[in-house]
């Protein structure tokens, strides 16, 4: 699985960073952005949740 989000639709919630802080973090432009784009097998389940619970849908599975 892998996940980018679209900075364009990120308002910043924070949702996703709280869900997975593993896979997601704060960028300079205070935008979530994924620190890696192929998630590793044993936080799928967590970057899925992000997915699902983002209120704008910014993460996009690629
Ligand atoms: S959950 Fe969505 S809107 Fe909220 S910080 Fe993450 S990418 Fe941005």
């Amino acid at each position: 699985m892998k996940v980018k989000v679209d900075q364009d639709l990120c308002i910043s919630c924070g949702l996703c960073i709280s869900i997975c802080p593993e896979v997601f973090d704060w960028n300079d432009n205070n935008k979530a952005q994924e620190k890696m784009e192929e998630v590793p097998s044993g936080l799928e389940s967590q970057a899925k949740e992000a997915v699902e619970g983002c209120p704008t849908e910014a993460i996009k599975e690629v």
